[in-house]
């Protein structure tokens, strides 16, 4: 057991819905333990500027619906030098801090470890990202509502695509995966997606999205078109696709981009689920005296994950429901 008195508190990187549940979960949680919780501003860049709330029960009160994060995100490049972790490290022992719980992605989880070669206090990683795409957890705290977002926002496009019987191609973001083009997808209805989980490269990608549009407007004749696109797939973005769609197959192919409105928002139940059990969590595992570990779930269970290897990319989109999505598309061509 570790006796723990004075924690620290950061999220960083990229913001997701939710944040605020986490933070609120740590900080009570902390609380009801006897243990101090100082809220450092703007993730890494705040320690290094020794800027601070100490949180107390009221100051998380009524946050737990909220989007954003109360004590704001950022990214640090200073952070990441040596002397910037020697720095950080520094403030931290000035405020006598024990445990530093850090909210954000795999980026700020690398930081969370370089910052640990300087420092001897404890550090726990909570996962919050809309991408999904952290290994030792099924999902990500935020990844819930960006899905939601995008769901409604495709909602909405198709009412109009359905109106004029148009294509459209929406780019999502997901960094480097498909884990919400997926989900958006196929909760949308969408006739294609296209992410890199499809294992095509994008040359060998483009015969295949207008032969299957082809396929399908010969079927059904006129009708709308939607297909999902996730950010970076396509080497020079989705205006440059669409424009190719539109040559290939003659018909306007019309892009949009969901862009950082799948950042905001209030947060769904789930994210708020999640985050709560991954705080309470957090500061029940560092006071068990775990240190340099994620706290994810997986399957149903609250689960330690080594820091050091959230980001090794060993979580993958669910193939079946990709296959599915085809079959079903594949199905109706038969027909
Ligand atoms: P995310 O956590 O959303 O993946 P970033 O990749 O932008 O976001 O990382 C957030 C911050 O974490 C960076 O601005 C930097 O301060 C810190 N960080 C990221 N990678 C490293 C690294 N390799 N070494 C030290 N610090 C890092």
């Amino acid at each position: 057991m570790a006796d723990l008195k004075r924690a620290a508190i950061i999220t960083s990187g990229g913001d997701a819905p939710g944040m605020n549940a986490a933070v609120r979960a740590v900080t009570l949680t902390a609380l009801r333990n006897d243990i101090d919780v100082l809220g450092f501003n703007h993730g890494y860049q705040g320690i290094l500027k020794n800027s601070f709330k100490q949180l107390e029960e009221i100051d998380v009160r009524n946050i737990i619906q909220m989007g954003g994060t109360i004590i704001k995100s950022a990214r640090c490049h200073e952070f990441k030098t040596e002397e910037g972790a020697k720095a950080a490290a520094e403030v931290l022992d000035r405020n006598e801090v024990d445990v530093l719980f850090v909210v954000g992605g795999d980026g700020s989880f690398r930081g969370a470890c370089h910052l640990s070669n300087y420092w001897k206090g404890q550090v726990i990683g909570i996962p919050g990202t809309i991408d999904n795409d952290i290994d030792g957890t099924d999902y990500t705290i935020g990844y819930f509502t960006a899905v939601d977002t995008a769901v409604k926002a495709i909602d909405k496009i198709r009412d109009t695509a359905d109106a004029f019987d148009r294509i459209f191609l929406v780019e999502v973001m997901g960094r480097l995966s498909g884990f919400l083009a997926t989900a958006a997808g196929i909760a949308s209805g969408c006739e294609q997606i296209i992410c890199p989980e499809i294992n095509l490269s994008p040359d060998d990608a483009l015969p295949r999205i207008t032969e299957t549009i082809r396929a399908n407007q010969n079927r059904r004749g006129a009708a709308s078109y939607i297909m999902v696109l996730a950010e970076n797939y396509w080497p020079k973005g989705v205006n440059d696709l669409a424009d190719k769609i539109t040559e290939s197959i003659d018909i306007d192919c019309k892009p949009i981009v969901l862009g950082y409105i799948q950042r905001g928002g209030v947060p769904v139940f789930e994210d708020r689920i999640l985050a709560t059990k991954l705080g309470v969590g957090a500061v029940e595992r560092a006071m068990a005296g775990e240190h340099r570990v994620m706290i994810g779930e997986v399957s149903g269970r609250i689960n330690s994950f080594p820091l050091d290897r959230t980001g090794d990319g060993t979580k993958h989109v669910d193939k079946e429901l990709l296959s599915m999505q085809r079959r079903i598309f594949e199905g109706c061509n038969k027909s």
